[in-house]
């Protein structure tokens, strides 16, 4: 709380009262912190691709060095990947920043889960490496839904990457799809750190990261989970996580089925 006090005297300089101006300021500490940062969380995080690019090209770019075709292709494809991380980056920062003043704007249609999640584990695959198997259980069957591709894709692109990141020890991902009513719920499970209870529900404001060890060897922004769950939300489902430290986690969220399926799954005994 900010008060400012005024004496108020007459001509004379009598002392005639005073008025006090409060204003309550905390909301403006708030979203100047924020804003704080914001700006460093994004330096942060667009320095380091910047500087590996910058890194290969001036290697790449050595006047005495003569390199061989394959060592340029390699090292051109890490720019390249750093790139487009950095690009991804960038949308996501902005996206974060746009969601304090508008509201989603989303493009539904109706597609299927399982290609869109193989399109994922593909992307994920180099990055992987051997240190992990991904694994998918979703029926070739298994009902369209109805919302944003992209948004959708970035959820699961958070996910899974959150699965790799938090999980040092390599392991199995895990990523199923089941209906529940008119939804299909998506899960991604791992056996990395886990989570202790009482930080699950934080984890999806903005900027939160638990305070781990891997908090500092790894980088984020926090910003991953909170933008997931504002498109989740946003296309009227939900998203949660059960986790136990030292076991793992499943992130599960809920997307609209393209047409309720209801009775039809009832009546195959397909639903739980
Ligand atoms: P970031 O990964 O950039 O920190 P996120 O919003 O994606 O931000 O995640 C917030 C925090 O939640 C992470 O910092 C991490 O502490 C925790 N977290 C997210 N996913 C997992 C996971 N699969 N296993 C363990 N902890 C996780």
């Amino acid at each position: 709380i900010q008060s400012r006090y005024a004496a108020q005297r007459s001509p004379q300089g009598a002392f005639l009262g005073a008025i006090a101006n409060v204003r309550d300021v905390t909301e403006q500490k708030i979203e100047a912190e924020m804003q704080n940062t914001f700006i460093s969380v994004i330096s942060h995080e667009l320095r380091t691709p910047v500087s590996i690019i910058k890194g290969y090209a001036e290697t790449l770019a050595r006047q005495d060095a003569a390199w061989d075709a394959a060592t340029l292709r390699e090292g051109l494809a890490v720019i390249i990947e750093e790139a487009d991380r950095l690009a991804q980056q960038i949308n996501t920062l902005l996206e974060a920043s746009r969601l304090q003043t508008d509201s989603m704007r989303l493009e539904l249609s109706d597609w299927s889960v399982r290609p869109l999640v193989e399109r994922v584990v593909e992307r994920f695959a180099p990055q992987a490496g051997d240190r992990f198997t991904f694994q998918i259980d979703i029926p070739d069957d298994f009902p369209p839904v109805h919302a944003d591709y992209e948004r959708t894709r970035t959820v699961v692109e958070n996910l899974i990457s959150n699965a790799i990141k938090y999980s040092p020890n390599g392991g199995l991902i895990r990523i199923t799809a089941r209906v529940s009513g008119d939804f299909a719920i998506i899960s991604v499970s791992d056996q990395g750190i886990g989570i202790p209870l009482e930080e699950q529900k934080k984890l999806f404001r903005r900027f939160y990261r638990v305070d781990n060890r891997l908090r500092r060897e790894t980088q984020g922004a926090g910003l991953g989970l909170f933008l997931s769950r504002v498109i989740v939300e946003a296309q009227g489902g939900r998203i949660w996580v059960d986790s136990r430290p030292g076991r793992g986690s499943r992130f599960s969220f809920t997307v609209p089925l393209a047409t309720p399926m209801l009775s039809d799954q009832m009546a195959s005994g397909e639903i739980e």
